[in-house]
């Protein structure tokens, strides 16, 4: 995942493990594999994914798990990265991780990056976590935010339901009085699941439960050469790093597995030569006895499904108060939001008026459908209730969501109204639809989607390029008339 890990000179124990692993290796035995009877996967059709019970044979044995861990956190010790929410606990000054605040504080810190991390990278994460503990240092702090300042805070990170779980959990924690601390109590906590209640439980409660992430299920996959599929097998996944966690050091153990997958054991080219656990690794054993086998191959490639395509139209509104200049382009009006569903896709967050329209939709079908929009939430009737000063095409612009792939045609319309924002049908913010309308400089500063803030640049580009003066071109009437002045 990243490339910023500095290891220590100092050898590990897995060199000499290797050695002795060899002698071991014939006795291991292949995975099963299985003719395929449902071909779920393209790179590997003819391997049938084993059930769940197919691998709850895979087990560590007693030996296998004791030095897995040591070898494991000694390593870690080593080499672990020195990451902002790591060193929350440490902060505290004078009090060590085994004080009640101290464990609270370190729990918010994990709870807050390891939301952040299930959606970025590493190093993308640490100017946002920083960020965010800085604006709401402890749980308090949050609790008493508003979702407009989480969405942004968390703007450009996507997911932004995340965000107001994290804020509803807050105040939920608050209310309550107390942090829980174990994972079936963290997991009554919205937006808290078993991901997440696991790093949190043992990592600043030192519960001795495991933590299963893609890094986990990787590492994992290829010490025990596992050729199922990881998603329908992940019970199995969990299992096994259940037996694995060290019960002196559960959130050390945690966290030295996920950084191994995330820094050595990586999915295309994992460095087995830096490898603390190699000694222990099926994959790599047989990559070493056969040589078309290779330690990418597991776990198995899922294929994803495609993504659904969507296209909608998008409207940006820009409503004009004041006299009227020679330059409306030039005149910062208002812009008008509409906030999305409370539920599905970016639910709560504000947005341009915008409507699903099929793929076939030309500009006068999409106009229609925006018009028929604006006259049903706003009664703005744009033939009756307004000036349409400008109404004019920008382009299109295509965001990729996880599983939805949505083109959006984006267009200008500025009017000025007859009568004020006012003759807008309904309370702004109510709870039917809520809408507000807002100057530029607000919009700039507001939480608002990537994509939104792309259908705004694109905007402002538009009107950049339409205020610049037109190139007067090199005509015999222009040249003409250019040497008469000059001969003047
Ligand atoms: S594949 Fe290589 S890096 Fe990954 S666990 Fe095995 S030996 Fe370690």
């Amino acid at each position: 995942m990243d490339g910023d890990v500095v290891y220590s000179k100092k050898k590990t124990n897995a060199a000499a493990v290797t050695s002795s692993s060899s002698s071991s290796s014939s006795s291991r035995k292949r995975p099963r594999r299985i003719t395929s009877t449902k071909p779920n996967y393209k790179e590997k059709e003819e391997v049938e994914a084993p059930t769940a019970s197919d691998i709850e044979d895979f087990s560590f044995s007693g030996k296998e798990t004791l030095e897995i861990r040591a070898f494991l956190l000694e390593w870690y010790d080593l080499n672990q990265r020195d990451l902002p929410w790591r060193r929350i606990s440490s902060s505290n000054e004078g009090k060590g991780d085994n004080d009640e605040e101290g464990s609270e504080r370190r729990a918010y810190a994990v709870w807050v990056s390891e939301v952040m991390l299930q959606q970025t990278r590493v190093q993308a994460v640490i100017g946002y976590f920083n960020r965010w503990m800085q604006k709401w240092p402890t749980l308090g702090h949050l609790a008493r935010a508003s979702i407009e300042e989480v969405n942004e805070m968390w703007a450009g990170l996507g997911y932004y339901r995340r965000a107001r779980y994290l804020l509803e959990g807050a105040k939920k924690i608050v209310e309550e009085g107390e942090f829980p601390k174990t994972v079936s109590s963290l997991r009554k906590v919205p937006g808290i699941g078993d991901y997440t209640a696991g790093a949190i439980a043992s990592i600043a409660f030192k519960e001795a439960v495991p933590v299963v992430d893609g890094n986990v299920v990787r590492v994992v996959a290829r010490l025990k050469a596992i050729s199922a599929n990881p998603k329908s097998t992940i019970k199995n996944f969990w299992k096994l790093s259940g037996q694995l966690v060290d019960p002196s050091r559960p959130g050390d153990f945690n966290q030295a597995l996920m950084e191994l997958g995330a820094t050595v054991c990586t999915p295309l080219s994992p460095s087995c030569s830096l490898c603390p656990v190699s000694a222990h690794c099926r994959a790599l054993s047989l990559a070493t006895q056969e040589s078309s086998a290779q330690v990418t191959d597991y776990p198995i490639k899922v294929v994803k499904s495609k993504p659904r395509h969507d296209f909608s139209a998008v409207t940006v509104v820009e409503i004009l108060e004041g006299k009227d200049t020679t330059d409306e382009l030039q005149t910062d009006g208002r812009f008008l939001l509409v906030k999305r569903p409370e539920e599905g896709l970016l639910a709560g967050l504000w947005e341009f008026p915008s409507v699903l329209v099929g793929v076939e939709a030309d500009l006068a079908t999409r106009r229609h459908a925006i018009d028929q929009f604006l006259k049903m939430s706003f009664k703005l009737d744009l033939k009756k209730s307004c000036t349409i000063v400008l109404r004019e095409y920008i382009g299109e612009y295509v965001h990729v969501f996880s599983h939805i792939r949505l083109k959006m045609y984006v267009e200008l319309l500025v009017i000025r109204l007859k009568g004020g924002t006012h003759v807008l049908h309904g309370k702004p913010d109510s709870k039917t639809m809520a809408w507000k309308s807002v100057e530029t400089k607000a919009l700039s500063s507001m939480g608002l989607t990537s994509g939104v803030r792309k259908v705004y640049s694109m905007i402002q580009k538009f009107k950049q390029d339409k205020s610049k003066p037109i190139p007067v071109k090199a005509t015999k009437k222009n040249i003409v008339s250019k040497t008469k002045q000059n001969r003047c």
